[in-house]
Parts: structure tokens; sequence; C-alpha cells
């Protein structure tokens, strides 16, 4: 074997959906390119994703769906690469798709059709994709970035960092981007656990008892709200509408609970002259699921009949079911996390080109990036995205 690195136009870490989108693109366009990646195989967390079907785009999917530093950023790529784009391409393969709920796309059949159709991209391009590889070393001289993973090594004047973020470990998931960025003086900006189920402890544990129940709520932090499905868990709060706030809630800060977002201003009132005789866990029951209604109405001062308490009481009940609020003392960490808030730090990238101003050839794309989706398909539009534009780039 001779020591002199095999010469590509560009090198991609990371055979994720951004790495491969990227290698895809920058080899249709005539660059040589290789993609290394230390998992056995290519695509590891498009085959998990969606249960198994992919929520490979969200048709809604615009710059305010986002969480970044600076909101602005993520509007070049996503308008330049859109998830008609993408759609397009699922259709040119004969994948059959539907739409799930709020214009999250899934695959009809497995995830794995779309992990194939980037490969036959990758392929059409002459793209190396290696993996099994760890990188050991990252040299930087001469305007070449010079690699040396696993038995090998490679030279380019293009390096991508496409290894995502630190979420779910147990996938192969690491903050290397991070400390490549760190290295070649780019900011990182703190990562979090994101889109992950909420702890609850002290008196909140108390909820945890509940754990199987689901409602359709709405959850607030901050501004922010989303209405969807609750679920307690054996540990706290997960389910959709827990998950998207999770994203925008930070330690020591509270979260507030729609219980009954269907019911208007006065409802309880109005059950107090409708059923007269009942109660207010009785009421509750009507409206919620019933090990919900019990949990909620042993937590009221609110004994006997409604015709018995007065309005003010029932309107105090009305405005805390409408934003109880709940005091998470964590979330469940990296391990359960369906992305990381946070990351690169846009401020050292170009948004057109997803390139580091103070580094060229080096650049970013994907989950590594503080580019966070919501819940439904975002995640993989801006990995698509990013790497669309990163792959036009090299
Ligand atoms: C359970 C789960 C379900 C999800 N479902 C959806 C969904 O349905 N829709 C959606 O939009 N998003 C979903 N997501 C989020 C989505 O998977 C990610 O946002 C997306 O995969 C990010 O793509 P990426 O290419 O940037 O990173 P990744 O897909 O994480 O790819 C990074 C690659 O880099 C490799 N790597 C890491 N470190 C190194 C290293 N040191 N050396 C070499 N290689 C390295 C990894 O092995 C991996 O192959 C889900 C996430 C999880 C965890």
């Amino acid at each position: 074997m001779t020591n002199h690195p095999e010469a590509f136009d560009a090198i991609i870490l990371g055979a994720g959906g951004a790495g491969l989108m990227c290698a895809a693109v920058a080899g249709q366009r005539g660059r040589r390119v290789l993609v290394i990646d230390h998992a056995d195989q290519p695509g590891k967390k498009i085959l998990i994703s969606g249960g198994g079907r992919c929520n490979f785009t969200n048709i809604e999917a615009g710059a305010d769906r986002y969480l970044s530093a600076n909101p602005h950023f993520a509007k070049s790529a996503l308008g330049r690469y859109r998830p008609a784009d993408f759609i397009a391409l699922v259709d040119r393969y004969g994948i059959a798709w539907h739409e799930k709920t709020l214009g999250q796309l899934f695959c009809d059949g497995s995830a794995r059709q779309i992990v194939a159709m980037l490969l036959d991209e990758c392929q059409s391009g002459d793209v190396t994709i290696r993996c099994g590889q760890p990188v050991r070393e990252i040299d930087h001289a001469d305007g070449h970035f010079t690699i040396s993973y696993g038995q090998g090594a490679a030279r380019a004047p293009a390096l991508v960092i496409a290894t995502g973020g630190p979420s779910i470990p147990k996938m192969g998931a690491t903050g290397f981007a991070y400390d490549v960025a760190r290295r070649f003086g780019l900011k990182v900006v703190e990562p979090r656990p994101a889109l992950v189920p909420l702890t609850l402890g002290g008196e909140e544990a108390l909820f945890r008892s509940l754990s199987g129940v689901a409602s359709e709520v709405v959850a607030r932090a901050g501004k922010t709200a989303f209405r969807e499905a609750a679920l307690f868990t054996h540990r706290g709060l997960s389910g959709p509408a827990i998950l998207q706030i999770s994203s925008y809630w930070r330690h020591g800060e509270s979260i507030g609970i729609d219980f009954l977002p269907e019911q208007g201003a006065g409802w309880l009132r109005e059950a107090k002259r409708a059923r007269p005789r009942a109660g207010l866990h009785g009421v509750l029951s009507s409206v919620l699921p019933g090990r919900l209604a019990d949990a909620l109405a042993e937590r009221f001062d609110v004994p006997g009949e409604l015709a018995n308490v007065p309005d003010r009481t029932l309107e105090a009940a009305e405005r805390r079911l409408a934003d109880w609020r709940f005091h998470p003392n964590g979330t469940e960490g990296f391990a359960k996390a369906e992305v990381t808030v946070g990351g690169i730090a846009t401020t050292g990238l170009s948004s057109q080109t997803m390139e580091a101003r103070s580094v060229p050839g080096l650049h970013v794309i994907g989950e590594a990036v503080d580019v966070t989706g919501w819940l439904g398909g975002y995640n993989f539009q801006w990995a698509w995205a990013s790497g669309w534009a990163a792959g036009q780039a090299l």
C-alpha cells in the first residue's frame, strides 16, 4: 500500500441524509466525491425515521418552521430546494407516499426505499462511499484537506462536515462536527436535546401515574404554541405537542397546557346551567379521558354540585385548565432526542453554499448546523436542502 492519499474533488464526512444528498448532487455535476462514515451502513437514521416509513418532508417547510440563532439563515437553501423537488425525486423512483397529517409526507412502504434512492443517485454520480471507517485525523494545508480514516487516507480541496448532531448516540451519533468546527475556529451554539420527552419530578411526579393517557392539548412555551396530542409517560410528558414544545423549553421554565382547547370561554358556567346536579369531576369526565379527569378534578377544591359553586370559582377553574402549569425538571436527554437544537453557528457560514467564511473549501450541512426543524419532516427537508446547496457549490 502506498502512503499517497487518494485524490478527490470533495470529501464528505457522514453518510446521512444531508451527506448523501450533497454527494449525489456534486457527483452528478462531475465532481469526484468520497463519502466516509464510521457506521456500518449509510442512512441509519433515515431507516428508523417516521416509525420505519420516513417522514421525508413537509409541504409547509419554510424558514418559520425552524429554530436557529439566525432565523433567516435557512431561507436561501430551503427556497432553492423545496419539498416539491424532493417529491419529484421520490416520484421519479416510483416510491408511493401519502400525507399523514399537517403536511407530513411518509412512504407507504419503507424508509429503505429512501436510502436506496439516495444511494442510486450517488451511484449515478460515481460517488465512492466507505462505511465502517472512523476518521482518525484531519490535516489542512496548502488549500487541501487530508483525511486519515480506517486503513486509508484521502485528499481534496473541499471538505463537507455532514456528521449530524449528538442525538441518539446508540445510532452512531456524535458531537464530532462540533469538534471539527471549533478546531477550524467556527463557533458552536450550545447544543441541547430537542423533540424530546420532558420529565416531571416533585409534586408533579404524581402525574406519572397517568402513564399511557393521551389527550389533544395546546402546549405553550413563551409565545410558541402547538396543538397536538400529549401523552403522559412513566417519566413525565411526551407526544407530538410536548416534543414540539421541548425544542423551545429551557431548564427552569414552566410550560402551559390547555387541556380543553375545544372549549370556549364560559363553558363551565354553561355546564352549570345545563347540568346543575353534576359535579366538576362528572363534567370533566365528559370531555377528557377518564383517568385524566380524575387526576385534574382531585387537584381542585370544588366539591359537590355545580349549582352550588360560585361562577367566579368556575371561571378560575376554567383558566387553570386552559393554562395548566407544569415545571419539567429536565428532558430524557440526547438518548431519546430526535434532534439537537443549536450546533455550528450560522454566523460563520454562507447561507448560499454552506461554506465557512474563514476556511475556504470547508462546508457544513444538515443537523450539524444551528438549524433545527419542527417535528414532521422538517428536519429531513433541511438535510436535503442544505446538502443540495453545498452540492451545487463543490
Ligand atoms: C428516531 C428518529 C426519528 C426521526 N424521524 C424523522 C422523520 O421522520 N422526519 C424528519 O424530518 N426527521 C426525523 N428525524 C431527524 C432526522 O433523522 C435528522 O434530522 C437527520 O437524519 C439529520 O441528517 P444529517 O445527515 O444531518 O445527520 P445524520 O442522519 O445523523 O447523519 C450523520 C452521519 O454521520 C455519521 N457520523 C457521525 N459521527 C461521525 C464520525 N465521527 N465519523 C464518521 N461518521 C460520523 C453517522 O454515522 C451518520 O451516518 C428523526 C430522528 C430520530 C433520531
